[in-house]
């Protein structure tokens, strides 16, 4: 995929914007708008399949509707075309815009200590920057574009 098109869809510190479950185009919004519309009007069924089959699991069905809608209702546009809607404090969406940085690991300064991560998404922040300053952004793309963004 061209370099350009790769850059939508990958934020500038790395990680998938296009595979997170809040992208208004994403497989986890797409996937779920799809289940919600097979699934149609489920909540008498989940309630009377309860009943009969008695499998106390139908029980959950509306935490996991819920949860459904939720995923359904996402809308973000990626963080290079709005403000990241799930980590407002995030540190590199300004930075990288005033240092007129692609990704991080172009910059000078990477691994700094402006990002905001925990520890964990530091530590895969690092990882992800290293991988892709070795073997090039559409190489690393290419190789991780099936892998799920949560794991
Ligand atoms: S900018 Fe943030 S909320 Fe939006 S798709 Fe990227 S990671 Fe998800
Ligand atoms: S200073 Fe840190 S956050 Fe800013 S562009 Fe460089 S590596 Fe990224």
């Amino acid at each position: 995929m061209e370099y350009e098109k790769i850059k939508d869809g990958l934020a500038p510190c790395g990680l998938s914007c296009e595979k997170c479950f809040a992208h208004v185009d994403g497989d986890i919004r797409r996937y779920s708008l799809k289940l919600k519309e097979k699934l149609g009007n489920f909540d008498p069924y989940a309630i009377r399949f309860e009943a009969m089959m008695g499998n106390p699991v139908f029980k959950k069905y509306p935490d996991f509707k819920e949860m459904l809608d939720f995923f359904a209702s996402e809308n973000c546009r990626g963080c290079r075309n709005e403000q990241c809607k799930l980590f407002k404090e995030c540190g590199i969406r300004r930075c990288h815009q005033e240092k007129r940085m692609e990704y991080c690991f172009q910059c000078g300064e990477f691994p700094c200590t402006k990002t905001n991560f925990d520890e964990p998404l530091h530590k895969v922040w690092v990882t992800i920057n290293e991988k892709i300053r070795k073997i090039g952004v559409g190489q690393f793309y290419e190789k991780t574009r099936d892998r799920p963004r949560y794991v």
